[in-house]
């Protein structure tokens, strides 16, 4: 078997992953923000190949096999910190998938510092098409308070040889460290994009149960960002990563995460629908500024028109976008009007056309 030529992954932006979760396996170091557990309510075992086949074969007679490009992904560990020998059974299992032609490809997260050649080497032959790596910081010393056990010079050797050996490259990011500022998260931004990356995925720092950080957030010694402006921050992260197209493909943990924020999350800028509330405020941004280019007087009611798939981030979660519009330009009344004909990232304010970024 050869590697999968990944032009059909391209070709669908949003493949279908059929997760396995490997929860902190081959970790040789306990982050102090993570803990699978919490989020995952996988045992911490690693899956047999019967489990995995089990696991692929329920996901895809439930999603049913459909037109986008279906991966097989292992994360919520260390993928190339496992022994070899299990990361040979695991790869095994998933290929049989690809072999018979019900999934296209493999994919795994793994730390930057397992990332050598000796490991890269067991791939050889399986259909891996995509490597993501849990860069997290760009910063040694956030690093460091954060007990990854690898530098940022890890991450960038890493992600060198994940693309010489022709692998689509994923890296992650979190915002909220301890010891991270904002300023400080957009230099690892930027530090990030210098590494061309397929895509990233941006995480908020969440204090879970069971993780180190939730004894140092008991006992005063750290303290989360707040929902609000962790949101802010992630929306300048994305509209970051999005000048320069790389694809922003997540951004917080979801409910579809397993994250159970009533046992799980102690504390931290958690929400079912982070993601929406980023991109809800990037709309917002953008009708303001094209309201507070008009002329006086602004015409009241407002109306603003989007595409019918458009409209829950033109409104923004609860409504807040319009309460927000109301009040800063002193509305009656902002009318939403949906028409379909309006490309998805255009929305009309009043008779201007405005381009979302
Ligand atoms: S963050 Fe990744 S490397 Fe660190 S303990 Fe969790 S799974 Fe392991």
């Amino acid at each position: 078997m050869s590697r999968p030529d990944d032009s059909a992954a391209a070709a669908h932006a949003h493949p279908l992953i059929v997760p396995i979760f490997i929860p902190q396996l081959g970790c040789p170091h306990q982050c102090v923000f993570c803990s699978q557990p919490a989020i995952t309510d996988t045992p911490r075992r690693c899956p047999t190949p019967d489990q995995i086949r089990q696991e692929v074969s329920r996901f895809l007679e439930y999603g049913k096999r459909p037109s986008s490009t279906v991966q097989i992904s292992f994360f919520g560990g260390n993928f190339l910190g496992l022994k070899s020998s299990s990361i040979l059974k695991l790869l095994e299992a998933a290929a049989e998938f690809v072999q018979n032609e019900t999934v296209d490809s493999i994919r795994f997260s793994t730390r930057p510092d397992t990332v050598c050649e000796k490991r890269l080497e067991l791939l050889t032959g399986f259909p891996v098409s995509t490597i993501e790596l849990g860069v997290q910081s760009m910063h040694d010393r956030v690093l460091e308070l954060a007990e990854r056990g690898h530098r940022a010079a890890d991450t960038i050797a890493a992600a060198e040889r994940v693309k010489q050996r022709g692998y689509r490259l994923g890296l992650q990011m979190m915002v909220g460290l301890p010891g991270d500022s904002e300023d400080g998260a957009m230099e690892t931004a930027r530090r990030m994009a210098a590494l061309a990356p397929d895509f990233v995925r941006i995480y908020p720092t969440l204090v879970l149960e069971g993780s180190p950080l939730a004894d140092w957030f008991r006992s005063g010694r750290y303290r989360p960002m707040p929902l609000d402006a962790c949101v802010t921050l992630v929306k300048r992260i994305c509209l970051f990563f999005k000048a320069r197209h790389i694809p922003v493909i997540r951004m917080g943990l979801q409910a579809s995460d397993g994250l159970n924020a009533e046992t799980g999350l102690v504390a931290g800028p958690y929400h079912p629908a982070f993601g929406h509330q980023v991109y809800a405020e990037i709309v917002l941004d953008a009708i303001s500024a094209a309201i507070a280019k008009m002329a006086a007087p602004i015409p009241d009611p407002l109306i603003i028109q989007a595409h019918p798939r458009m409209i829950s981030r033109v409104q923004g979660l609860k409504k807040k976008n319009i309460f927000y519009l109301k009040q800063k330009f002193l509305l009656e009344k902002v009318l939403l009007v949906q028409d379909a004909t309006l490309a998805k990232d255009h929305v009309r304010v009043a008779d201007q056309l405005t381009v979302l970024p």
